[in-house]
């Protein structure tokens, strides 16, 4: 028996004459207990994920035809048609919120506290009965908050498709890029296969990045409230991710199809699809600290060439780019030299060409973490 289900969900309008949707596309049986949940978009203007997304809907849709379902799977493969509407100067502009400059992947609500205080008394010994439990207290937070506004609506809404779902996975891109993941630090080593599956170059950990994006509000809260309630057992029930699918202009056929068989492989792996995925490949880089991460940043203004590629390893000090302005001592080939704070591999760089004091040129994944780098762990 076929298993999809296509659903439409309306946002509330924010102009007259405007009225945007999501869709979701569900398989498999809902009383299985088990439910992975995937979207594309949150970033409207990252174009991979949506390709990746639309391609395991096609793989999705075989398993199904085939009777191979057998947990609960969402893929919204177009989460964020207010981002997708944000055309500006020919180019679509999706990651902050035209309305208020919200980046759309930030400040997602923390429910935390309010979830502690329902289940105080209620917390048992048996962790499947903690962990439903606590869904059962977020679906109540969840349905008693009325959210004002499209992007307000919207995030609500795709945290209620997702807050009760054992995997999430959020799918992004950088400028230049290897495929890379972030992740709660509790959800190491569990993640690993999924990052040795998608052959991610990095695996970025913590436990509160600071910015409460979309993934960790749905793990986050687990491991807080491990922590709160010490004499319960409460497992970190969400294996949420970050899933960075290399640039964005990363969009070959090849590439994608691979990255789309890979979440299939690793959904298969997991359960969720009957049939064996084949051997695990080997992790290609452990996982290393968010805070670890060197934003290595520019600190005047110029026209940048880069020295070192994505996927090249480098030093505390090497040079990674150099910077030249056009009209300082012009003529006389000055330079300025961008370099990292440590040692680590490079994977990430910005897509323009053009600097400006604290613009972020390029990330470096370093082992230990970094002195200063405050509570706020991601870029803007
Ligand atoms: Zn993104």
């Amino acid at each position: 028996m076929r298993t999809k289900n296509i659903s439409e969900h309306f946002l509330p309008s924010s102009s007259i004459g405007t009225k945007r949707k999501i869709v979701t596309i569900s398989f498999g049986p809902k009383e299985s207990g088990k439910k992975v949940y995937i979207q594309a978009g949150l970033h409207a203007d990252e174009a991979p994920g949506y390709l990746v997304a639309g391609r395991l809907l096609e793989l999705l849709e075989k398993a199904d035809n085939s009777g191979d379902i057998l947990g609960e799977i969402i893929v919204v493969p177009a989460a964020n048609p207010v981002g997708l509407s944000q055309w500006n100067n020919d180019t679509v502009q999706g990651r902050f919120d035209n309305f208020d400059n919200i980046n759309f992947n930030r400040q997602y609500p923390d429910f935390t506290e309010k979830i502690a205080e329902k289940i105080a008394d209620r917390l048992g010994t048996e962790p499947l009965e903690n962990i439903i439990l606590i869904r059962e207290c977020t679906a109540e937070i969840l349905g008693s908050i009325k959210p004002e506004g499209e992007t307000e609506f919207l995030k609500h809404l795709l945290l209620s498709l997702s807050h009760d779902a054992d995997i999430v996975l959020d799918l992004h891109c950088d400028h230049q890029a290897l495929v890379h993941v972030y992740m709660g630090t509790s959800l190491w080593p569990d993640g690993k296969e999924l990052s040795a599956q998608i052959r991610a170059g990095a695996t970025l950990l913590a436990s509160d990045s600071g910015g409460t994006p979309f993934d960790e509000a749905n793990s986050k809260l687990w491991w807080e409230l491990a922590n709160k309630f010490p004499n319960h057992p409460i497992p970190p029930a969400c294996l949420a991710a970050t899933v960075e699918l290399r640039g964005s202009t990363d969009t070959n056929r090849q590439e994608t199809e691979q990255d789309a068989q890979n979440l299939y492989y690793f959904l298969q792996r997991r359960g969720y699809i009957a049939g064996a995925a084949p051997e695990l490949p080997e992790l290609v880089a452990d996982a290393t600290p968010l805070a670890g991460v060197d934003y290595v940043t520019a600190a005047t203004t110029g026209v940048l060439t880069f020295l070192k590629r994505v996927g090249d390893f480098v030093h505390k000090g090497e040079p990674i780019a150099e910077l030249i302005h056009p009209m300082n001592k012009p003529g006389a080939g000055e330079k300025v030299i961008l370099s990292g704070k440590t040692d680590g591999i490079l994977f990430a760089r910005c897509l323009d060409r053009f600097a400006r004091p604290g613009k972020v040129v390029a990330k470096v994944a370093g082992k230990e973490a970094l002195e200063g780098k405050g509570s706020n762990l991601l870029t803007s």
